[in-house]
């Protein structure tokens, strides 16, 4: 069977009538200002989570003129703990418009809506559907799931060609009756039904027309983020240890990678070695040893890290640069040390 936008409400609504979510505090005496508190706490986060949260933020912000009047200090502090802060940040910011520039009332339009800071087109959608009982379609994270596996669509959703189509088919498939319930029976479908990584085919109102189920391979849909493939940098990390076995430090510049903080030093090739040495008022004791190599990885490179160990002295002259140097017992506290060089000092005192 392929489904049509009625036999796929259908079926999906016949399903929430009987398991369908029904008694979500926000469910209860409904207002657009629920739905849009809920909605913004649901958003990477569970409901069982989101419903103690939801009930405090209710008893000291009612309605929006109480949030909007609120410091946003005590709006942060009911949020603490559900992480993403952005989020009620945005939200306290767009309860001040709703007060001074739509009088403290809700704009029932969608437009208007996802011009608040914090909504988007899919919370718009819920808000109205939800809390206006108004016909619009909605495409959170599990309604893309959903949909994604239902109809076969191929693709990572944050591509525009996915987004586009995943749009199109709930616009196309979100009834003009109930739709409120719809949008409710969708979310708790994703939520409760087709999750993430074992979907109850067995129990789904749509396993007889679901392509992914027909094909045996909902593992590939909603499709994954296409890896980025990162450039490769490399460096040479020095760790010239004096007789006492303490190993110089440099402090990183405040700007740029690892700003700030303690490092070694470093050098772009071998043959550097020596002249880098001498920069730092050194004297090489013995022949430098290749100590580790490994790979760092930032979001935008990976780094990879050869460590070199050398015995040294100070040569009795002053180093080049006086500053934002140490000499560093290994095993006391680091205090603000790039993240691979503590692994490496570590290594090294083991060594
Ligand atoms: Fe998801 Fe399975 Fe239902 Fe398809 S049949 S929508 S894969 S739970």
């Amino acid at each position: 069977m392929r489904f049509n936008s009625e036999t796929f409400a259908d079926a999906v609504l016949t399903w929430f009538d009987v398991h369908g979510r029904k008694h979500l505090p926000w469910q209860q005496d409904v207002h657009p200002y629920r739905v849009w508190i809920s909605e913004i706490m649901l958003q990477q986060t569970q409901v069982a989570t989101v419903i103690p949260y939801f009930e405090r933020f209710m008893a000291s912000f009612p309605d929006v003129q109480a949030l909007a009047a609120a410091p946003q200090d005590e709006v942060l502090a009911h949020w603490s703990g559900l992480g993403y802060y952005a989020r009620a940040r945005n939200l306290h910011k767009a309860a001040n418009m709703l007060v001074d520039e739509f009088g403290g009332q809700f704009p029932g339009d969608l437009q208007a809506l996802q011009s608040l800071p914090g909504i988007g087109r899919s919370t718009a959608g819920a808000i109205m559907s939800l809390g206006f009982g108004q016909h619009a379609a909605i495409l959170d994270g599990n309604v893309k799931r959903v949909l994604a596996r239902c109809f076969a669509v191929a693709g990572w959703p944050g591509q525009k060609r996915v987004h586009d189509a995943l749009w199109a088919l709930t616009e196309s498939l979100t009834p003009k009756s109930r739709t409120g319930n719809f949008n409710q029976a969708m979310m708790d479908l994703g939520a409760m039904i087709c999750t993430r990584s074992s979907p109850a085919c067995h129990d789904c109102p749509l396993s007889h027309g679901c392509l992914a189920r027909e094909q045996g391979n909902w593992q590939d849909y909603p499709g994954k983020k296409p890896k980025k493939t990162l450039p490769v940098r490399e460096t040479i990390m020095l760790i010239a240890f004096d007789e006492a076995g303490r190993v110089l430090l440099r402090r990183r510049p405040p700007e740029g990678l690892w700003g700030g903080l303690w490092s070694l030093p470093q050098i772009g090739a071998r043959q550097a070695l020596d002249e880098a040495l001498r920069d730092e008022g050194l004297e090489r004791l013995a022949e430098p040893e290749d100590f580790a190599r490994f790979r760092h990885t930032f979001s935008h490179f990976h780094l990879d890290i050869t460590a070199l160990a050398v015995a040294v002295r100070e040569d009795g002259r002053t180093a080049l640069e006086g500053t934002g140097r140490v000499w560093y017992n290994v095993g006391t506290e680091p205090g603000g040390m790039a993240a691979p060089v503590a692994k490496l000092l570590e290594q090294f005192q083991e060594f």
